[in-house]
């Protein structure tokens, strides 16, 4: 019985601390409301999505294969983010490519983003930087999980 007596205390003492919070709140948005100014800060209330944080510069968004100036992907097909990646969401097949210097070429690029934990493992582990994580995009709800399957054309824009 004491046992429950506790419970019922924490619990009264929770929903003071939120009903204040709730009530300070509520009181200096309505003042903001009337343009009227007070020392204290306030919530930070975003109106997404309507307005938008600026994303922090290191941020990792979903990824993007960078291209060469004729807009053949950069990608030599060396496997390094395949083995790298912990999640095991990459997958490379390589083609032979006319051009003696290039050697290979990646026929097919698949990004599983639905078990993808952005690491950025694949874009340290790239030796020609052709993988980034700078698209800015970091919505990724979808209504369907094979959207979320990127392949060569989706990564390359
Ligand atoms: S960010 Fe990490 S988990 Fe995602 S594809 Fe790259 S290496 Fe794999
Ligand atoms: S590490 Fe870079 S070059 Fe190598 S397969 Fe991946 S994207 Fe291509």
């Amino acid at each position: 019985m004491i046992k429950q007596i506790g419970f019922f205390i924490e619990i009264v003492k929770g929903s003071i601390i939120t009903a204040r919070h709730f009530w300070v709140n509520l009181f200096f948005h309505i003042l903001k409301l009337f343009h009227i100014k007070t020392k204290r800060k306030g919530a930070a209330t975003i109106q997404y999505p309507d307005v938008r944080q600026p994303i922090a510069y290191r941020h990792r968004s979903m990824h993007r294969l960078m291209k060469h100036k004729d807009g053949t992907p950069r990608c030599v097909v060396c496997m390094l983010c395949v083995t790298v990646c912990p999640s095991e969401c990459i997958y490379v097949e390589a083609a032979e490519d006319p051009d003696p210097e290039i050697q290979k070429y990646p026929s097919q690029f698949i990004i599983d983003l639905t078990r993808c934990c952005f690491c950025g493992f694949c874009v340290e582990a790239c030796p020609e930087d052709a993988i980034r994580m700078d698209t800015d995009e970091i919505e990724l709800a979808r209504y369907d999980k094979e959207e979320l399957v990127f392949d060569l054309d989706k990564l390359l824009g």
